[in-house]
């Protein structure tokens, strides 16, 4: 069971954000860019040497993950993740058994380079398959295979890896139920099924290719009842094989199975962000790195803070976010106690009334521990967790 929130002094995580990609995306609207692959050697470095400044309220604290996220991270060769992976060891307090996980695209994961990784201390993966149908990633603009997402899965394991997760997006333009009930048939009979799954709904963000097409007209999007219905399936589907579904958009086939790292946003805890565009909170400053690489570079080179947003988060807004956050959580969502003991504030005071105008309507269930969401509320847990805000 995840208890959020988190106390003050939980152990860390560290986020290292890697804005590369071989190309970008028509629906992508994540810090990365195309065609500055030959600016990683340095930016490796200016990574490690950031790793080396931990800021005020993290120096000393245990670590319990690192998370190499993107963009594409496996377009790092084995030797400059170890590069990454021996700083964070290096200059933090990294547990024994920290969770290591790296996002992967599917193309290119050859065993030999994913021994590479395992080599240098990465213990989970997180493989970008988006969609195992080949007009779906067509559409998505990905440039693999599903073939590609089944020889990572088996390379994963040759390589030793016995915690990987997919991502999987749902209701893509023109997909149809059908299409999706056979991704999920056929992950969930895959020899190498993984641990975990990620399921993501496509959410058009302005600025992208796609916003432009569904601005013209040309982008034939399933309706919210088509992408409702898509969820629906995905959650019967994966209850029938056993899942647990522990998070809006997470499962894991064992309990203990979730991401430790993503555990620490949802138990609202602190976190290091390395990197071009990487976010960060320790306590009550929350801070976002320049966002293009070479500004982030001349930035560590030249001594100066890499950060070009610093906020302090005041307590009203956490209090809301723990709620934003824990409520994602599904067992136990928020718990009273934890909240207390995080905000010196009983749940019921802060948010009482709100808590009781949702469980009225069926969106939020009181349970001995605390509040979560119920059946209804997951289907609408956007609009339900705005209410705290
Ligand atoms: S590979 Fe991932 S991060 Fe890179 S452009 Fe595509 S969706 Fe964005």
């Amino acid at each position: 069971m995840i208890l959020a929130p988190s106390p003050n002094d939980a152990p860390l995580g560290i986020y290292i954000h890697v804005p590369f990609c071989a190309h970008i995306c028509p629906y992508c609207d994540f810090t990365t860019y195309a065609g500055k692959e030959s600016l990683i050697g340095r930016y490796v470095e200016c990574v490690a040497r950031e790793l080396a400044r931990p800021p005020e309220g993290a120096a000393g604290r245990p670590v319990a993950t690192i998370f190499l996220g993107g963009g594409t991270p496996s377009l790092l060769d084995p030797a400059q993740v170890s590069r990454i992976i021996d700083a964070c060891r290096q200059h933090h307090e990294v547990a024994a058994d920290a969770e290591i996980t790296m996002e992967c695209n599917p193309n290119g994961l050859t065993a030999e380079r994913l021994a590479g990784y395992r080599e240098a201390g990465v213990n989970r993966l997180s493989i970008g398959a988006q969609t195992l149908d080949r007009r779906g990633l067509r559409t998505l603009g990905r440039q693999h295979e599903s073939t590609d997402v089944i020889a990572a899965l088996h390379n994963a394991r040759s390589a030793g890896f016995d915690n990987v997760s997919l991502d999987f997006i749902f209701g893509w333009p023109n997909q149809s139920l059908a299409s999706w009930r056979r991704d999920l048939d056929t992950v969930l009979a895959l020899d190498d099924v993984p641990e975990h799954l990620s399921l993501y709904s496509l959410i058009v963000e302005p600025g992208t290719p796609f916003a432009d097409a569904a601005a013209r007209g040309i982008l034939a999007m399933p309706d919210d009842d088509a992408t409702a219905d898509m969820y629906e399936q995905a959650i019967n589907s994966l209850n029938d094989a056993g899942w647990h579904h522990y998070e809006v958009a997470n499962w894991s086939r064992e309990a203990d199975g979730y991401s430790r790292h993503n555990a620490i946003y949802w138990r609202h805890g602190d976190f290091l962000g390395i990197g071009a565009g990487a976010h960060g909170t320790i306590g009550s400053r929350r801070t976002l790195n320049h966002l293009l690489p070479e500004t982030y570079c001349r930035a560590i080179e030249s001594g100066q803070d890499p950060a070009s947003n610093v906020e302090t988060i005041d307590e009203r807004t956490s209090r809301a976010e723990t709620m934003l956050l824990g409520l994602r959580l599904l067992d136990s969502g928020v718990d009273a106690e934890a909240f207390q003991g995080r905000h010196g504030l009983m749940l019921d005071d802060a948010f009482g009334p709100v808590i009781d105008d949702l469980a009225a309507i069926g969106m939020l269930k009181r349970h001995e521990r605390g509040v979560r969401l119920t059946h209804r509320g997951l289907m609408l847990a956007n609009d339900v967790v705005a209410r705290f805000l």
